[in-house]
């Protein structure tokens, strides 16, 4: 057993764009001892992580392959119903050897009532087994360079909450415990409904600013002088020229996808109804996110490309300097 973290092994289980940069901070980061198993649907991934960190990261033949040699086992993958096949699958899945005592944590964007089903049926199961909802902030290039943000669902005094600091850690900055199961899924999908929201609301205060006359720059020093002040006005501008490290001004490239804004977006949507918190704006930017990932000229980029669905002048440069 190694110090905190209290693992001999890790399992990580869904290499994508998020999971092979996290995964590749607990290869390089962990001790030499703690040897990391991994699995992921196209096998091309593994092998390529497996070469790059021999005698570190070892190939799995399944989520249960992995369960099986990890003490602690991290998931990150698209939707709540990836998440079931991982957890709940009968014949592959990690629930379908025996887990007691290990240590589960899912970073994926789900449904918080998958979300929850997992953890019942965990809890019912295997009973010793902990297992905890840890969605991210922070984008790939947040993954790549470890600066990620965890939203935990666990309580402040939660007795595991130090292993849990420590594991995270080493693959991202901040850990917020969010209050018990599922609250970290919550806080992220309200937090992404907002960001969403005032996404189209800067694109649409922009387009009818621009649109009067006036200069993109002057406004988003207006919005930044005033109670309209936000990061994405201010750092993520939907505008392309306005701040020169957004996505928008290099082609929406390298950013948050209008297809994972839509995913999350309906997510929140579905929760607040769940709740029965009532949404003035939820279908509506629902319906702009929705159009926007269908849209040929939208989809892939960056989700502040609903400026340019939205009909927002984006050769703003040219008329001026007429
Ligand atoms: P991705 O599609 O790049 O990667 C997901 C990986 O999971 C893929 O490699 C896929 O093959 C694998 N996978 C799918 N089903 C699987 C299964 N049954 N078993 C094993 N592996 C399986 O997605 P991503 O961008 O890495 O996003 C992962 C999660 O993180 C999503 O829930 C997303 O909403 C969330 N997230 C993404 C970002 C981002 O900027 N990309 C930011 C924050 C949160």
């Amino acid at each position: 057993m190694v110090g905190v973290l209290d693992c001999n092994s890790v399992g990580f289980i869904g290499l994508g764009a998020m999971g092979a940069p996290m995964a590749k901070h607990l290869a390089t980061k962990l001790p030499g001892e703690v040897k990391i198993f991994t699995f992921d649907i196209v096998e091309t991934i593994i092998d390529g992580i497996c070469a790059e960190y021999p005698d570190k990261v070892y190939k799995g033949s399944s989520p249960k392959d992995v369960a099986e040699k990890s003490d602690i086992i991290i998931t990150m993958v698209p939707e709540g119903a990836h998440v079931r096949a991982v957890y709940l699958d009968e014949n592959t899945g990690i629930c379908s050897t025996d887990i007691s005592r290990k240590l589960l944590i899912d970073c994926s964007t789900i449904d918080t009532a998958t979300s929850l089903a997992v953890k019942d049926h965990i809890v019912q199961n295997f009973p010793t087994a902990l297992f905890y909802d840890a969605p991210v902030s922070g984008g790939v290039i947040g993954a790549q360079k470890g600066t990620i943000a965890f939203f935990l669902g666990c309580a402040e005094d939660d007795p595991n909450l130090p292993r849990l600091i420590h594991l995270l850690g080493v693959m991202g900055k901040q850990i917020i415990p969010c209050g018990g199961p599922s609250l970290g899924l919550a806080a992220k999908l309200s937090n992404n409904y907002l960001s969403g929201v005032i996404a189209i609301a800067c694109s649409e205060a922009m387009n009818m600013g621009m649109r009067s006359g006036l200069d993109p720059r002057v406004l988003a020093k207006v919005y930044g002088a005033g109670t309209a002040q936000n990061t994405i006005c201010d750092q993520f501008n939907p505008v392309p020229g306005v701040c020169r490290e957004a996505p928008s001004t290099n082609g929406y490239r390298n950013g948050f996808k209008v297809q994972l804004m839509r995913k999350d977006f309906g997510l929140a949507v579905d929760m607040a109804r769940r709740v029965k918190a009532d949404l003035a704006l939820g279908d509506a930017g629902l319906g702009v996110y929705d159009g926007a990932s269908k849209d040929p000229r939208c989809r892939d980029l960056d989700s502040r490309v609903v400026y340019r669905y939205l009909g927002g002048n984006e050769n703003w440069q040219n008329k001026l300097q007429k």
